[in-house]
């Protein structure tokens, strides 16, 4: 295999999956054999202390690469990009969510585009109601800063080109944001994201997903990612709004006071024109960047 360019790596972040782990390997071999293509397939084991190693070692052609510690499920991702020699990366989860037979389709669309998500029709996650709200929220927020329309901001399925991928990896995380960001990164800089529909699991196993912790890093993510390549689209509504404010109280100023500017009025004005400078800079420094 080492002389013939291989075609898909497929990297699979694992942390204590031995119940599912068996099951999602005999599943990719059963879709990607067919196709009669290279491929390899890497998990990365994120210092699992159960059987999750031995579980891939039934299966001799898959390579398993080792954290001594738990690092998180986007430094376990890190890991397997960097380890790829294939054109196209696919990841799944190793716990069994995620439908196999998905993967030719995105595969094959890879050719037009540079990353295919799998977008879950229903999601069946731990904490599901308050998961769910938070989740709705974060994704309509993304899609207006992206100007995009994202059915899945977060799908652990998704087949990306290995070049595009390795340009993101320094602003990548440790944690479970390393998804929604690179999705978030490549739609801020204008490359081709598409979805298709995919069927989604019970889980096998626990969820590592903490509701509170990974809510809050998940927020501040989408608004840090844009900051980092977009700035005008956070900066400059809120310069607005507060302008839009200011000009109210001071219509307001003018008839109550008789023409008479309220501390308050000149401050929000002033923070209007602050806020509005600083976005300026930021969209200044972000082109200047990119030349
Ligand atoms: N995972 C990992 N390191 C961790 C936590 C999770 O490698 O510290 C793996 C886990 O085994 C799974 C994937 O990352 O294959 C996503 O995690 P999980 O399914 O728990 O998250 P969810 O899909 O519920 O968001
Ligand atoms: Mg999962």
């Amino acid at each position: 295999m080492e002389n013939q360019e291989i075609l898909v790596s497929m990297v699979i972040p694992a942390y204590n999956e031995e119940e599912a782990m068996g099951k999602v390997l005999d599943d990719i071999t059963r879709v990607l054999e067919p196709l009669g293509v290279w491929y390899e397939v890497i998990v990365v084991d994120d210092g699992s202390t159960d059987g999750t190693v031995a579980c891939c070692q039934a299966h001799p052609n898959v390579k398993v690469i080792t954290h001594g510690q738990n690092r998180g499920t986007g430094a376990a991702r890190t890991t397997g990009v960097r380890a790829a020699r294939g054109r196209y990366i696919v990841m799944t989860d190793a716990d069994g969510t995620y439908p196999a037979e998905a993967i030719p389709q995105m595969i094959a669309e890879l050719e037009t585009c540079d990353m295919v998500i799998g977008a879950r029709e229903q999601e069946m996650g731990t904490v599901m109601v308050l998961r769910s709200l938070a989740k709705n929220f974060i994704r309509l927020l993304a899609s207006y800063l992206t100007r995009t329309r994202i059915p899945d901001l977060n799908s652990g399925l998704r087949a990306m080109k290995r070049e595009v991928v390795m340009k993101f990896l320094p602003i990548l995380h440790s944690t479970h944001s390393w998804v929604s960001t690179i999705t978030m990164a490549m739609l801020s800089n204008g490359y081709n994201v598409r979805w298709i529909p995919i069927a989604y699991y019970k889980r096998i196993g626990r969820s590592t997903f903490h509701p509170v912790t990974d809510t809050y890093n998940y927020l501040s993510l989408v608004v840090r990612t844009v900051t980092y390549f977009d700035p005008l689209r956070i900066f400059l509504p809120l310069s607005l709004g507060l302008f839009g404010v200011g000009v109210i109280k001071m219509i307001y100023d003018i008839f109550a006071y008789n023409f008479h500017l309220a501390p308050t009025t000149v401050i929000i004005l002033l923070s209007a024109f602050q806020v509005g400078a600083i976005g300026l800079l930021a969209d200044l420094i972000v082109r200047r960047s990119k030349l």
